[in-house]
């Protein structure tokens, strides 16, 4: 069916005196206003039009699927109906801001239901205020504020007046469990290249002072082209809860050569998850901070021994094909290791020599781990050199953004933030279409023939 729509508008304006200022305003006061009124009318016409048709015996059986009378479950595809009156405007909260549309009710020749026919017909889910597109504007307003102030999201917010705590709620009770979805595949575990967990503390809103969050992620990288993989966010769920989820959702049988971990207590049971562990190369220096400090070294004293571990630790693997890296590279590469190796091990000898007991223990612990990805590519070729430090920043990233955006939240908010920041910033495209699917656009509505004409009285 087409629906016209006549607009008029009379703008009154000062001659000699009126600044663009205020011709913008007014006209686009008048547009915003205009745009959620059209939108009215053309679902309360559609809607009045459906049922005439419907009662007429002109309309389709699939145009108001609902469940017959009397039996749950049962969808009853009548195609006979009768008007069943008006009932009160219902109150949609809307991306063109609110409305408020008429809700007639149809009885059901067939099966004697009486019921009202905007859900099924527009498919507007019961219950429902904020559409998805209202919603997908709020979580990416939500999600950019601490980062990227202003934009034209803002500012399309803005007009539509999303009060903070509405938009907390919806992002709250948000469903982001299928942001994930595919991230298990089989397809997509075989081009993993490495596995790589992180957590951050975050402050929990509403409990006692000095309680801490624990927000933890994982994610993986592929080879070739390089891709991140988010698998998933967790708050207040230990590594070993984390790891029991994460064996039961991947594809059995299918081990990344690596999984790479900062060292927090408790990480290690994720070993199972990959090849072997790699210990996070840009926390190793900096632990070993700690555990000088635990054995009374001032910064000063402290700093040398940090910086020696850093190049210590150091080996730069040369880029590019495998196959295609000269035999002396690669002997270079193994004398490397062994030196470093060595060195280690002389570091952590002379910080027993002197009594430095935690750093010592520290560096005999870490000493297992440390060297896995250099190990990885002498053996197998394949490990991209710099996935491991890409990981690394990324998730320092991830976390400066959930301290500051997640910082008035409660838990569940949280976790909601860091599972759609996460989304957003490293699968854009899932992001995308995890909205495309929800909005099911198909072009069945569209604006022909738009005339404006203009006179001056
Ligand atoms: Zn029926």
């Amino acid at each position: 069916m087409e629906i016209k729509v006549r607009l008029e508008l009379v703008a009154s304006l000062q001659d000699g005196e009126v600044n663009i200022n205020e011709i913008l305003h007014a006209v686009g006061k008048w547009g915003r206003e205009a745009t959620a009124k059209a939108a009215e009318g053309v679902i309360n016409a559609y809607q009045k039009r459906v049922i005439e048709l419907l009662c007429s015996g002109q309309g389709d059986g699939n145009w108001l699927p609902h469940e017959a009378r009397g039996s749950k479950g049962q969808m009853c595809l009548g195609c006979a109906y009768r008007s069943g009156g008006k009932r009160e405007p219902r109150k949609l909260r809307t991306e063109l801001g609110p409305l408020s549309v008429e809700t007639r009710q149809v009885v059901c020749a067939v099966c004697g239901k009486r019921f009202r026919v905007l859900g099924p017909l527009l498919k507007i889910e019961p219950r429902v205020r904020p559409t998805v597109e209202l919603k997908r504007m709020t979580a990416e307003t939500m999600t950019d504020l601490s980062y990227r102030k202003g934009g034209g999201r803002m500012v399309a917010l803005a007009q539509v007046e999303v009060p903070r705590s509405s938009g907390q709620r919806w992002m709250a009770g948000g469903d982001w469990d299928s942001l994930q979805e595919g991230a298990f595949r089989a397809k997509t575990w075989e081009s993993l290249q490495g596995l790589m967990a992180d957590g951050t503390g975050y402050k929990r809103q509403g409990s006692a002072e000095g309680t801490r969050g624990q927000l933890r992620l994982m994610m993986g990288v592929t080879g070739s082209p390089r891709r991140l993989v988010p698998l998933g966010v967790w708050a207040d769920e230990s590594w070993e809860q984390i790891d029991k989820q994460m064996l039961e959702a991947k594809p059995e049988g299918i081990l990344p050569p690596v999984v790479a971990i900062d060292g927090e207590k408790g990480q290690e049971v994720l070993g199972n998850l990959a090849q072997d562990i790699q210990r996070c190369q840009w926390h190793i220096p900096h632990q070993l901070g700690f555990a000088l400090w635990e054995d009374g070294l001032r910064k000063p004293q402290r700093e040398p021994y940090i910086d020696k571990l850093s190049g210590i630790i150091k080996i730069d693997l040369p880029e590019g094909e495998y196959r295609s890296i000269p035999k002396e590279m690669r002997e270079q590469i193994e004398g490397q290791l062994l030196e470093s190796r060595q060195s280690m091990d002389a570091l952590a000898r002379s910080f027993k020599n002197k009594g430095y007991h935690a750093a010592a223990s520290y560096l005999r612990n870490a000493g297992d781990h440390t060297f896995t990805v250099v190990e990885k590519w002498l053996e197998m070729g394949y490990m991209p050199p710099k996935a491991i430090s890409l990981l690394e920043r990324v998730m320092r990233e991830m976390g400066r953004r959930i301290k500051k955006i997640g910082a008035s939240w409660k838990d569940k908010g949280v976790l909601a933030v860091a599972r759609v920041l996460m989304t957003r910033i490293y699968d854009p495209k899932r992001w995308q279409q995890y909205w495309s699917k929800l909005l099911d656009l198909k072009g069945r509505c569209a604006i022909k023939d738009a005339t404006i004409a203009f006179a001056v009285a």
